[in-house]
C-alpha cells in the first residue's frame, strides 16, 4: 500500500543515508510503551530483513507484557549496559529516536545519544520536535509513531521487509497508543493499514489477548484497591484523581507496568472529563493524565508537572513530595475549568 504523507525529500535524504549505513541504533523513551516498542522493534526487524545491522536501545527496562514482542529479549537496556550502548551509539551509523519528540526523554541515554557521531533521524507524533535530528519526520496528527514506520519503511519501497515479525511490533503499537483503536482513531488509512498487517499473518486477536490479558493477580487487585480506595471525583471540575504511595505499591508487589491502565478508568465514568494519577517514585512523583475531546492534559503536565504529551495522554514528573503534588492539583483544577 502506498502512502503519501511522508515528505519526498524527508524520504530521499534517509534513503541516501541508507544506502551508506549498516550499523544502526534505534532508541526510544523511557519507560517504553507499546508504541516506543512496536516502532523500534518494527523497524528493527524490516531493517535487519534488509540486511542492516540494527539493535534497540532503551533507557530502562522493558514491562514484562510487551517481551513477546520479536526482537524484544535482544534489546539494550541502558541502566544496565551503559559501556555497550556507548560502543553502539559510538560504532552507529544512524541513530533513530522513535517516539519521542526530545533528547530529555531518554533520560540518562541522552548524553551517549547527542554524543554519538551518528546522524539523528526522528520519527515521531509528539508535538514540538526538538531540532537535533538530521532528519525529522514528525507527524503529531498520526496516532502512533508505528502506523508512521509503516508509512515511512512503504515510502522508502521497503513493504517486502515487512513480514509478520515486523507486523506483529507495528500493530501492537498502533493498538496501544489509541486504545485497541477507540481514540485517535478516525482516521480511516490506519484500518488500510491494518489489513495489510493482517495479511501479512498477524493474528490481532492473539495480540490484543497477549497485551491487555497480562494481569498477574496482584497486579489486579492493585488497581482494584486503586478504584476502590484511592479514588477522588471532583464533579465540578469533572476530574479524577488517584493517588498511589510507595508503601501502597509495595503492599500489592508493584511492578513497572502494573498500573499502566489505571489513568483510563476514571474516563469511563460519563461525567469525568479528565483523569490524573499521581505515583509515588524513588525520588519524584510520575504524573499520568488522561482526557476526552478538547481537554488538553499536555498543557496541564506541561505547565505544572515538567512533562507533556498528547491532547488526551500526557505525563510527567513532580519533584516533591506526593501530598505536594495533590496540593498543586488542587490549585490548578479551578483554572483548567475554561477547557471544560
Ligand atoms: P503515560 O501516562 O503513559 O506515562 O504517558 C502518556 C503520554 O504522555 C506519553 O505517550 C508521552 O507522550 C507523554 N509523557 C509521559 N511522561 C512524560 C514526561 O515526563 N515528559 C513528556 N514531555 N511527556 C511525557
Ligand atoms: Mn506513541
Amino acid at each position: 500500500m502506498h502512502s503519501n504523507i511522508i515528505s519526498a525529500s524527508a524520504i530521499d535524504r534517509l534513503g541516501s543515508m541508507l544506502d551508506r549505513a549498516m550499523n544502526i541504533v534505534i532508541t526510544c523513551h523511557l519507560s517504553p510503551d507499546g508504541d516506543a516498542m512496536g516502532s523500534s522493534l518494527g523497524l528493527c526487524n524490516a531493517l535487519r530483513n534488509a540486511g542492516f545491522k540494527a539493535r534497540v536501545c532503551v533507557p530502562d527496562t522493558p514491562p514484562k507484557y510487551l517481551m513477546f514482542l520479536p526482537g524484544a529479549s535482544e534489546i539494550v537496556i541502558y541502566s544496565r549496559s551503559q559501556a555497550y550502548v556507548s560502543r553502539l551509539m559510538n560504532g552507529a551509523d544512524i541513530v533513530f529516536c522513535l517516539d519521542y519528540n526530545e533528547p530529555k526523554r531518554i533520560d540518562l541515554m541522552e548524553q551517549v545519544m547527542m554524543e554519538s557521531p551518528a546522524p539523528k533521524v526522528m520519527v515521531d507524533h509528539h508535538l514540538n520536535p526538538a531540532d537535533f535530528p538530521a532528519v525529522t519526520i514528525s507527524h503529531p496528527e498520526e496516532s502512533s509513531t508505528s502506523v508512521l514506520i509503516y508509512h515511512v519503511l512503504s515510502a522508502l519501497g521497503m513493504q517486502d521487509r515487512i513480514n509478520a515479525d515486523v507486523a506483529m511490533c507495528l500493530y501492537t503499537g498502533m493498538m496501544t497508543d489509541t486504545g485497541n483503536f477507540s481514540y485517535n482513531s478516525n482516521n480511516p488509512a490506519i484500518y488500510r493499514v491494518i489489513a495489510d498487517l493482517v495479511e501479512r499473518g498477524i493474528d490481532k486477536d492473539w495480540i490484543y489477548r497477549k497485551v491487555y490479558f497480562s494481569n498477574t493477580l496482584s497486579r489486579l487487585q492493585l488497581n482494584g484497591y486503586a478504584l476502590e480506595n484511592k479514588l477522588e471525583v471532583f464533579e465540578e471540575h469533572k476530574a479524577a484523581l488517584i493517588t498511589l504511595t510507595r508503601e501502597e505499591l509495595n503492599r500489592f508487589h508493584y511492578q513497572k507496568g502494573d498500573t499502566e491502565d489505571l489513568v483510563n478508568k476514571p474516563l469511563t465514568i460519563a461525567d469525568v472529563t479528565y483523569s490524573v494519577f499521581l505515583r509515588e517514585e524513588a525520588d519524584y512523583i510520575k504524573v499520568s493524565t488522561r482526557s476526552k475531546g478538547e481537554f488538553p492534559v499536555n498543557l496541564m503536565c506541561r505547565e505544572h508537572f515538567n512533562g507533556g504529551g498528547h491532547l488526551n495522554a500526557a505525563g510527567g514528573e513532580f519533584y516533591g513530595t506526593l501530598q505536594e503534588a495533590v496540593e498543586v492539583f488542587h490549585r490548578i483544577m479551578p483554572l483548567f475549568d475554561r477547557y471544560l
